[in-house]
């Protein structure tokens, strides 16, 4: 455990597997209290018991992030348990590809609903506590697909602009009152990301540029965004891109 995040208070939505599971480890052990948030509770609580072996101090936190009244109350229980909330990392995210013709439409649904609304909600929910704390940090999880489109990830890749147009609006409306906005945009991460696509197809390609390179691990972007949120206050890292050194594009 080191102290650079010591009497911080993170939120981490998305925090049952992959990068968000890792960055909650990696914001424990600078010292930060973490709320951990998704859907599925069992896993929360293995992490918890973690991070609590470890020493530190967590909340898990039931719920869906397309929910707006589970993230205004995912926010609210984190103020009630920890007095404040000085970190929010935007991490929960569905890549549901595919082409856009003959789409199940559910799909496009289901990542507007988790990567651009859910985003959108819990960073409205926590602006006024961040306010009038006078300090705080939003970290948003876009992706390569954020600035790349491609064949057959459109939804995916409009999600991911989103993370991006919204960032950037936030950041100028934010600065003046000292809340920081970081878009962290990985490349390929092995997660259980792409296990979770509907089209048989578009899974089968997905798998197949996944297992092509050598991929990041979770813990490589939880440092990122450890690097980020324990800058100065004067710090204000706007965007980090981070690829696989084998990914091309
Ligand atoms: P995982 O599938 O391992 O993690 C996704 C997380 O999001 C899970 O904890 C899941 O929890 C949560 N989640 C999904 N839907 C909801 C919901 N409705 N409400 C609350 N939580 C939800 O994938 P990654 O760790 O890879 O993904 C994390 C982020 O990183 C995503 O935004 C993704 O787009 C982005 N990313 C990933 C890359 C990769 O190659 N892996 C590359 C670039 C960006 P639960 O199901 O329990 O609710």
């Amino acid at each position: 455990m080191s102290d650079k995040l010591k009497g911080k208070v993170a939120i981490v939505t998305g925090a049952s597997s992959g990068i968000g599971e890792a960055t909650a480890l990696a914001l424990a052990a600078e010292g930060a209290s973490v709320a951990i948030a998704a859907r599925r509770s069992d896993r929360l609580e293995t992490l918890a018991s973690r991070i609590t072996e470890k020493g530190g101090q967590v909340l898990t936190i039931t719920a869906d992030v397309a929910d707006e009244a589970q993230v205004n109350d995912m926010v609210q229980q984190t103020h009630a348990k920890f007095g404040r909330v000085d970190i929010l990392v935007n991490n929960a995210g569905v890549m549901l590809l595919g082409p856009i013709e003959g789409a199940n439409t559910e799909d496009w649904r289901r990542m507007i609903n988790v990567n651009v609304l859910g985003l959108m909600y819990a960073t409205h929910a926590v602006l006024p506590l961040m306010k009038a704390q006078g300090i705080g940090h939003i970290v948003n999880i876009s992706s390569v697909a954020g600035r790349i489109a491609s064949a057959n990830t459109g939804v995916y890749n409009a999600t991911k602009w989103a993370v991006g147009a919204f960032s950037e609006s936030l950041r100028k409306e934010v600065y003046q009152s000292n809340i920081r906005v970081t878009i962290i945009e990985p490349g390929l991460v092995a997660t259980e990301l792409p296990q979770h696509i509907t089209n048989p197809m578009a899974k089968e390609a997905a798998l197949g540029f996944y297992g092509s390179v050598k991929n990041l691990d979770s813990e490589d972007i939880a440092a990122a965004i450890a690097y980020a949120v324990t800058q100065p206050p004067h710090v204000n890292v706007n965007e980090i891109l981070i690829r696989p050194t084998e990914q091309e594009r």
